[in-house]
């Protein structure tokens, strides 16, 4: 029987190619838009096998009733958005892309780090509206970064590479937060593993890596954005849910954060009337971490021989369990 295989979104061809050089049948979403959850069963329905979006919701419903699926394949490291464990129990083997997407966003943590702490937004705004008149020998007043001490919350691989970049890159002192010692993270960059709180109270730039899970929802609340040095800065390019976005605003508005960077929220896409988007001094990406070309492309690579084994009944390169 001739596989099909359901790509829910627009994704660097070289995926269909390799999935159509092994006579796989493939199904792509050319709307530019995600699909609803009704044309996501259909379509599931037809497929045995599925590459997904963060925004694509495999849940338990959905893989209960799609139980003839024979691998899904997320087109991102993070995998909050599937029910792996129940997948797990149906048999179908759950992949996603690890390391390709790395450096691209650890780079764009480090991009949002250096337009929070050198007020970027306020700046450019600045210029856009015709309000720069002369040089300024007291505006814009930022950050400087080198020496700093920054806590990496979740020092796995893009935790560790933002860690690589402050330490080597800025001079910073580096403390983590992890389920387990590294340690040869620790002898590259000196880093420190602290307890939560620790971080929070001596770091000046806080950012966060770690899986959504249910220990890490809603971490970033008003308790812990409260345990935050006055005058730092919070980046988040994890998960939206991680923080609370309520909280946030009245840390960076009652003088506690200097500023935020976020690439992700909750909900995404960001509600225009998010009051976050009214600051100057929180700056928000759409869910940019790894869109560099080269990481889209192994992610989409990685994607396909995570179906191709999956179908051929193989262990998958890069499996979620
Ligand atoms: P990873 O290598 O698995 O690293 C995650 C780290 O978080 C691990 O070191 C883990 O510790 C730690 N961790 C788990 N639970 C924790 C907790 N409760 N408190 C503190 N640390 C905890 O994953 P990665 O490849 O670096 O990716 C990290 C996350 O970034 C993904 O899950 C995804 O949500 C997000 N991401 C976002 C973008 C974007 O576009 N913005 C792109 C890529 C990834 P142990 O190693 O000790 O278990």
């Amino acid at each position: 029987m001739t596989q099909s295989v359901l790509i829910t979104r627009r994704i660097p061809e070289l995926a269909m190619k390799k999935l159509k050089e092994q006579g796989i049948n493939v199904i792509e979403n050319s709307e530019d838009r995600p699909l609803s959850s009704r044309e996501l069963h259909d379509l599931a329905q037809r497929s045995t096998g599925l590459i997904t979006m963060l925004s694509d919701k495999i849940d338990k419903d959905f893989l209960a009733a799609n139980s003839h699926l024979k691998v899904i394949s997320n087109f991102a490291v993070g995998h909050n958005n599937i029910d792996s464990a129940f997948a797990k129990t149906l048999g179908i083997q759950v992949g996603n892309t690890p390391d390709v997407l790395t450096h691209a966003t650890a780079e764009l943590a480090m991009t949002l780090l250096l337009a929070c702490a050198r007020n970027l937004q306020s700046a450019t705004q600045n210029v856009k509206s015709g309000q720069w008149n002369n040089w300024e020998p007291m505006g814009f007043l930022g950050m400087e970064l080198y020496g700093k001490c920054a806590a990496i919350i979740g020092a796995g691989r893009i935790g560790q590479r933002m860690g690589e970049i402050l330490n080597k890159g800025f001079g910073m002192n580096i403390l983590y937060t992890a389920q387990s010692d590294k340690k040869d993270f620790e002898k590259s960059t000196q880093a420190r593993r602290v307890e939560l709180n620790e971080a929070l109270q001596m770091a000046d730039i806080v950012s966060v890596h770690c899986p959504l899970t249910e220990n890490t929802r809603n971490l970033f609340n008003q308790k812990n954005f409260a345990l935050m040095k006055k005058g730092s800065i919070f980046i988040n390019t994890a998960r939206g849910e991680i923080h609370d976005e309520k909280a946030l605003h009245h840390f960076l508005t009652n003088g506690t954060l200097f500023a935020a960077g976020l690439d992700v929220t909750n909900p995404e896409p960001m509600s225009m009337n998010s009051e976050l988007l009214k600051l100057p001094n929180c700056l928000v990406l759409p869910h940019i971490g790894s869109a560099t070309v080269t990481a889209r492309q192994e992610m989409a690579l990685i994607c396909a021989r995570n179906i191709i084994q999956g179908l051929n009944g193989e262990k998958l390169e890069c499996s979620v369990v």
